[in-house]
């Protein structure tokens, strides 16, 4: 039987989501908002394409929660995207709210599928996630680490103007500007970067992709990027059904990896048919590490304003 995802939020990146995982014929598709139309509307378009593109999906769109029952992947976008000036953090309580009670109707229609977070502050809600599904640490994963890395990779193909693909990157930490750009372990075609750029020309390209996406919101305006955190959705969403064991750098819960405990941070994960398989480690540097257990600590901060809130949650399903 085919496989089933549903896509919370149709919006910017949840239509982007749709989209993508249609094109790639992986699984049905149900998308579910809160807006009367919206979700119906794209949906249909999106079923419209099918013919054209050769795919065997079906695609429907909801307001209600039923039609998204026995699904095997829910990828969460709902929520609201930062504007100019604000940081990912300032969208802590708003998206609480909205992750808190989309995952409760999520996790009652399929108690046994896989969280893909996408919501920002992503680490954050990844722990908002598991706190209302009452889901092992392997079926939460939040999607942050991909987006960061393709926009490193981009900026390192544009500068030395070669293929994309060719260009290898790491980038750790939580998803925001504590973000931790690994450069040691980044090459080109298997060339450390280090040999090919100078070190001022690689430090421009750290801090770029840092702030990589408040350059795309000052562009928009009044939302931010989606066609690549898209991609990178699809990406993560494509190894689990096939059972491929990518390694992406995902956001999971951390329980002493890295030095890092009861943490959501992003690291390299093994993604398969049962989620988050496996977290690898590599051996960091005094300074790598320090970097990182900052970014951790800047979840840490988000995660102990919320502390009080989620210890008052009552998981939504049985963990298992
Ligand atoms: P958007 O405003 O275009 O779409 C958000 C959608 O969520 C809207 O359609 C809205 O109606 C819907 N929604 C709100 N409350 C809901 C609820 N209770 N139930 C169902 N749907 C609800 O925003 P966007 O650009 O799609 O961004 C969505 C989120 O993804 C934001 O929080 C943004 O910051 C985040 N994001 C994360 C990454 C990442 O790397 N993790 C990248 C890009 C965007």
């Amino acid at each position: 039987m085919r496989k089933k995802v549903t896509v919370v939020g149709a919006g910017n990146v949840g239509a982007s989501c749709a989209v993508r995982l249609a094109d790639r014929g992986l699984a049905d598709i149900v998308v579910v908002d809160v807006l009367d139309g919206i979700p119906q509307g794209k949906s249909l378009d999106l079923l419209e394409a099918v013919p054209v593109s050769g795919v065997d999906v079906k695609i429907s769109g909801c307001n209600d929660y039923s039609a998204t029952a026995q699904s095997d992947i829910a990828v969460l976008t709902a929520g609201f995207a930062r504007k100019p000036g604000m940081s990912r953090d300032d969208l802590l309580w708003a998206n609480y709210d909205i992750v808190k009670a989309t995952v409760e109707q999520v996790v009652k229609y399929s108690p046994g599928c896989i969280l893909i977070v996408v919501t920002n502050p992503l680490d954050a809600m990844c722990h908002v996630a598991r706190a209302v599904s009452g889901f092992p640490k392997n079926r939460v994963i939040g999607m942050a680490g991909i987006l960061d890395t393709a926009r490193f990779r981009t900026f390192v193909a544009q500068a030395l103007d070669v293929s994309a693909e060719d260009v290898t990157a790491f980038v750790l930490g939580g998803h925001g500007d504590s973000m931790v750009p690994l450069v040691r372990y980044s090459s080109v075609a298997g060339i450390p970067l280090t040999d090919l750029m100078d070190a001022a020309a690689i430090d421009e390209i750290v801090k770029r992709t840092r702030s990589g996406g408040a350059e795309i919101v000052k562009y928009l305006k009044s939302g931010s990027a989606y066609y690549a955190p898209s991609a990178a959705v699809a990406e993560m969403v494509e190894s689990i059904p096939l059972d491929r064991k990518r390694v992406f750098p995902c956001s999971v819960y951390l329980e002493g990896e890295y030095g890092i405990r009861d943490l959501f941070v992003g690291v390299p994960v093994k993604l398969g048919e049962r989620g988050a398989e496996k977290v690898f480690e590599a051996r960091l540097t005094e300074s790598e590490l320090a970097a990182l257990h900052k970014s951790g600590a800047a979840v840490k901060e988000l995660v102990d304003v919320m502390a009080s809130k989620l210890a008052e949650l009552q998981p939504a399903a049985v963990a298992g």
